[in-house]
Parts: C-alpha cells; sequence; structure tokens
C-alpha cells in the first residue's frame, strides 16, 4: 500500500518498492530497455516505447514524482509530443494557457511580446504547468494502460537506484538497490534519464562542455489569491529592486513564481533567510497593486544558469536524455521541453532497432541531431540569459540602452524578446533525402508544422500515429497509380509501420472515392485542407512528403506528371530505407518494383 501526501492541493503517493521475479539475485524477466531516472523525461520515453509496443523497465530511485520548484511552462510542440503519450487532455485541463508577456524598463512597460496563436492552431503556444502535476499525469496514463494491458509495457519500479553499471558488447549490466533487498538485470539497451547529476554520465567520466553563467537567480514559489491574467512578466531595473530583474508566472493552484537576480556581491544564504524572502515579495506586490493580498511562501530555492552538453548522447549500448545529457538556462523554458523533445526523437529510433528494421547508426543520427539542437537550442538561451543577467558592464549598457529606447522605437524593443522554445530543424541530418522539389514549405529536416483540416479530421496531428507517413497533396483529390502502388507495397512491410494520407483542397469537391469521414478508403486517410493552406504546400501536381514519426520532413516530391511504373517506389523506398539507416532492413521494394 502507498501512502499520500499533499502539496498545496496537489495530492500525491509515495509508492512501495518491488522486487522482480528474481533467477539467482537477477531479474528472470528479459528486459530489452531500462531507462534510469522517473522523470519527466524518462517516463515520456516509456511511454513513447509503449506506442511501438516496446517493453521498458524505468528505476526510479525517489518513491514519488518530484516536489519543488521546477520546471512550469510547457510549450505547444512539447504538447504535440505528449499527445502521442495520450496525457493531453489531463494537461489542457489543469494547465494555465497563455501566449504573450510584458516587459518593464523600472516602472514603463517596453514591449508586449505575443507568441504565435490563432483560431487555426490545435493547441496554445505555452501552458504553465507544474513539474509535479507533468509528471503525475504521466505516470496516470502508465498505470491506465497497465490495467488496460494484459502484458503492462511499462514497468515503474520505485524506490528503486541505480548504484552501479557494467558495459557490455550487446548489453549492459545494472545493479539495483531498493529497500526489499537488490538484484540484477540486463537490458540490451540504457538509456540514462537519471537528471542534471546523473549518476550514469559521471560514472563514465563523461564531461560537460558548455557555458556556465555567474548570474545567480532566487526563485519564490508563493500561494497568493490573484486575478492577474497568466502572462510573462519581467521587470528590469524595477525601484523596489533596482540593477535587479525580477520575473513573475502564474502558476497552477494560485501558486506565483517569483524570479529576482541576485546582484554581484549579494549573498545566496542572506538572501534566502524568510525574513528576506517576506520583505522581497511584500515589496514586489506592493509596487504591482497586490500588496493587500494574503499570501505565503512555498518554496524558495537558488538557479544559477548554465548551457552544457555531452558531446555524444550515445555510448555504446547507454544512451543519454533529458538533464542528464544537457543542462539548458531556464530563460526560454527550454530544459523539460527539450527533453521532450529528446524522447520523442528516441523512441521510434530505439523501437526500430529493436525491431530489427533500423540500423544502429539510427542511434548515432539520435545523438547528433539531439547534439546540434541543444546549440541551437542554448545560442537562443544565452542570448536570453545575457540580456537577463547581463555577464559584463559591456552588456550591461546594451541593455540599458535597449530598455531605455524600447518603449518609443519598436525595432529596438524586440531585442527584449524573451526568445521562447520552438522545435528546432534537423537540418544536414543523415537520414534526410537532398531536396530538389522546389515545393514551399517544410523542407527535409524541419517538422512538417501542423495544420487545420475540415472535420472529422480537424488537424493533421489527430491523424498521425507512432508511423512513418506518406501524406500526399492532392488538387483533384486522386492519387497517382504509381505513387498508390509504392506507398501499399511499404504499407505492408509491417517492421516499418507507414500511414498513408490523402490531403485534397476545398475547391477540389468531394472526389468519388471520399467518404468525407476522414476514415480510411483503400489504405489512404482522406482529408479536405482549407485552399491557403494546401496552397502552402502545393501549388501544382502532387506534393508527396514522408514523414518522420517525429513529424519531421525525411523527404518530399513534386510529381507533375504520370510516373514512369516503378520510378517513384525506388525513390521512396531508397529514402524510408536513408530515414531508418536500414542497409537491408526496409530494402524490399526496390527489388520487388
Ligand atoms: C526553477 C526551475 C524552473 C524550470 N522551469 C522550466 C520550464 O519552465 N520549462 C522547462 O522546459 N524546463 C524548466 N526547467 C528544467 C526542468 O525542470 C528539467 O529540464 C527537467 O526536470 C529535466 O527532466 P529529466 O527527467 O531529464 O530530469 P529530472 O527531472 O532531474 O529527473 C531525473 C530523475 O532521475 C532519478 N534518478 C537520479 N539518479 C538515479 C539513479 N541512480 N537511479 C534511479 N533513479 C535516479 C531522480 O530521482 C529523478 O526523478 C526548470 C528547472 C528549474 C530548476
Amino acid at each position: 500500500m502507498s501512502s499520500e501526501d499533499q502539496v498545496g492541493e496537489f495530492r500525491y503517493a509515495h509508492h512501495e518498492p518491488r522486487l522482480p521475479a528474481l533467477v539467482d539475485g537477477i531479474d528472470a524477466m528479459p528486459c530489452a530497455v531500462a531507462i534510469v531516472g522517473g522523470g519527466p523525461v524518462g517516463l515520456a520515453l516509456a511511454l513513447g516505447l509503449a506506442n511501438w509496443g516496446i517493453r521498458s523497465v524505468v528505476l526510479e530511485a525517489d518513491d514519488s514524482v518530484c516536489i519543488g520548484s521546477r520546471a512550469a511552462c510547457i510549450s505547444r510542440r512539447s504538447l504535440e509530443i505528449v499527445d502521442r503519450l495520450g496525457s493531453l487532455p489531463a494537461f489542457l485541463a489543469k494547465g494555465l494557457a497563455w501566449s504573450g508577456g510584458r516587459s518593464f524598463y523600472r516602472t514603463e512597460e517596453v514591449f508586449r511580446f505575443q507568441m504565435l496563436h490563432d483560431e487555426r492552431q490545435r493547441l496554445p503556444p505555452m501552458i504553465n504547468l507544474q513539474q509535479y502535476y507533468v509528471e503525475q499525469y504521466l505516470v496516470d496514463e502508465i498505470e491506465r494502460r497497465n490495467r488496460a494491458d494484459g502484458e503492462p509495457l511499462v514497468d515503474l519500479r520505485w524506490a528503486s537506484e541505480l548504484t552501479r553499471f557494467t558495459p557490455e558488447a550487446d548489453g549492459v549490466v545494472l545493479d539495483v538497490h531498493t529497500p526489499l533487498g537488490d538484484y540484477s538485470m540486463r537490458p540490451a539497451w540504457m538509456v540514462a534519464c537519471d537528471g542534471g547529476q546523473s549518476m550514469v554520465r559521471k560514472a563514465l567520466g563523461l564531461p560537460l562542455v558548455g557555458t556556465a553563467y555567474e548570474g545567480r537567480y532566487i526563485i519564490i514559489d508563493i500561494h497568493l489569491p490573484s486575478s492577474h491574467p497568466t502572462e510573462r512578466r519581467a521587470w528590469f531595473d524595477p525601484p523596489w529592486n533596482p540593477g535587479s530583474t525580477v520575473l513573475m508566472h502564474r502558476q497552477v493552484d494560485d501558486i506565483w513564481r517569483i524570479d529576482y537576480q541576485l546582484r554581484a556581491g549579494d549573498d545566496t544564504e542572506t538572501a534566502l533567510q524568510p525574513e528576506n524572502v517576506r520583505k522581497f515579495v511584500q515589496k514586489h506586490l506592493e509596487a504591482i497593486g497586490e500588496g493587500h493580498l494574503p499570501w505565503e511562501t512555498i518554496w524558495t530555492s537558488v538557479y544559477r544558469a548554465g548551457a552544457m552538453t555531452l558531446e555524444s548522447y550515445r555510448h555504446g549500448r547507454i544512451l543519454f536524455a533529458g538533464n542528464a545529457a544537457h543542462a539548458m538556462p531556464i530563460f526560454g523554458v527550454r530544459g523539460l521541453n527539450s527533453g521532450f523533445d529528446d524522447t520523442d526523437n528516441l523512441a521510434w529510433k530505439l523501437a526500430l532497432v529493436l525491431r530489427g528494421a533500423g540500423g544502429e547508426a539510427l542511434l548515432d543520427s539520435y545523438s547528433r541531431e539531439r547534439v546540434a539542437a541543444f546549440h541551437v537550442n542554448a545560442d537562443s538561451a544565452m542570448r536570453s540569459t545575457e540580456f537577463m543577467s547581463p555577464p559584463s558592464r559591456g552588456f550591461d549598457l546594451l541593455r540599458e540602452a535597449a530598455l531605455s529606447l524600447a518603449g518609443r522605437h519598436p525595432g529596438i524593443a524586440s531585442l527584449i524578446n524573451p526568445r521562447q522554445t520552438e522545435a528546432v530543424p534537423y537540418i544536414g541530418s543523415s537520414l534526410s533525402t537532398p531536396d530538389d522539389s522546389g515545393l514551399p514549405g517544410a523542407a527535409p529536416g524541419f517538422l512538417l508544422p501542423d495544420f487545420p483540416l475540415d472535420e472529422p479530421a480537424g488537424h493533421l496531428t489527430r491523424l498521425l500515429g507512432p508511423a512513418f507517413a506518406v501524406l500526399a497533396f492532392s488538387p483533384t483529390g486522386t492519387i497517382d497509380a504509381g505513387i498508390a502502388a509504392a506507398a501499399a507495397v511499404l504499407a505492408a512491410d509491417n517492421r516499418v509501420p507507414l500511414q498513408r494520407v490523402l490531403v485534397e483542397p476545398r475547391t477540389a469537391g468531394r472526389s468519388s472515392q471520399s467518404d468525407g469521414s476522414g476514415s480510411v478508403t483503400t489504405g489512404w486517410i482522406r482529408a479536405v485542407a482549407p485552399d491557403d493552406v494546401f496552397g502552402a504546400h502545393c501549388r501544382e501536381g502532387t506534393a508527396v512528403y514522408l514523414l518522420r514519426p517525429d513529424r519531421h520532413v525525411a523527404a518530399r516530391w513534386h510529381v507533375r506528371q504520370q510516373e514512369p511504373a516503378g520510378s517513384f517506389a525506388v525513390r521512396l523506398d531508397e529514402a524510408l530505407k536513408r530515414a531508418c539507416s536500414a542497409t537491408g532492413a526496409a530494402a524490399t521494394l526496390a527489388a520487388t518494383a
């Protein structure tokens, strides 16, 4: 039986440890993947693998979800990933959606930003949701699936700490400590999702490379019954805390996060003394007109910004994801959000390797793509960090100039834009087929942005499952026989699941084959797009996209006229093999075409 605890309105369980069936002290159940760390990244990876039918064991040292001051802002891209994991309804029901923010210089508002948000977007650009809710909703989904499935695909083991491991040529031996006793297990692959202090990283002696910043932030979460809307507010050099930067964010359950920068020479311990926290918060609330509201401190902590990464996220049979692989400054909220992207990139690749449909080079591509994404993310996050806490007098002067001119010069105001996180393209990926299509829209390596479709489909993301997808935009709503035959042969090989989606513009009218329901007709899911959406992807002929399971474009073609029999089949087959790093696995089609 597990006991329960509560923080604010959030109730959570302390889970009992569990020993698996053992033979000579070794886990008797064969296991392909062990995930070390049941934080948000480990939990998301386990659900992602389960979507591909891959069983994993998650070892979590703690007996509960993480309680304390961690991630709060979850991006649209992360919500799309969470949707595929099955937890989206809970995230949307509880999270606070927001789309913009304001920056003040002293007391003057100098900048307002708005993230892309209109009625065509299915999901808000950002929600605020404390990390303990994020973890809980992922755990709930694991438990829901385990109740429903005869053979649970996620074996989540609480209070189970990895204490030692031995890499071998075709697997890893793990030593696990629990309050009930110790045991070993030997998965084929181990994924280290064990957070910023990663035991796995340290045991392998792998250094993080990058930049650590001097600036220190005090983070205070308070309970405050304020009705101020959900938006990001930043005050630069406010009169009630001169020389500093203060940020304020609403979280759920009337919890508000206030971050403020310590000035050089300020002592961290002194700043964290409860009476100093109280004085600071009260002064801040009075300055923003909320000093009359009752409030109480929930947590205080100190944060130092850093942008650091492992040079490779694959070391033989050991892979790294999330904070174990990289540390990101909190400004621009790329920590957990980029961890979710790691899992979305890794889950399908690891699954294909385990199914024998992808070469191990796929896992090297995981490392290359996500290390490159780290550098793009870190660059944006570091520019935000340098603006929030200038590292030198020079930066300080520049920031002062930008802030003092921003109110009158909108061009300068954009320098203050906090640059929120977005999906990073995998430019130059070895999985992409070189593009000479001349098509508008997302090129290979880029994420294909979600777009609206007529009901009942609603949006592209609602149609796509854990699979590759051949997405054809046809102005007439018909599909060339060569394209259809090529996709049909590949779809028949169930080692690499392949969806087929046919999009036609509204003006094409419903073709005779379309029943208008978005349902499968001779193997294709048919959908109708508004004409401008269609035109953004295809102007004439047929545009065919091969999408990876993470919705990044693997290849695309502009098919202008009837293809010679078999020629499109060869191109599609080659692109799919390249996207799977498959040398022989998906090689059936070229031979049969
Ligand atoms: C104040 C603050 C605000 C933040 N705000 C945001 C934000 O708004 N948006 C955002 O995207 N990110 C934010 N972040 C970053 C975010 O919290 C992290 O990126 C996220 O927690 C990373 O998840 P993870 O699963 O990789 O690691 P963790 O959350 O650290 O989880 C690692 C897990 O591994 C377990 N573990 C460790 N060692 C072992 C072992 N030997 N055996 C078994 N289990 C082990 C731990 O108990 C833990 O549960 C913020 C961070 C902080 C500190």
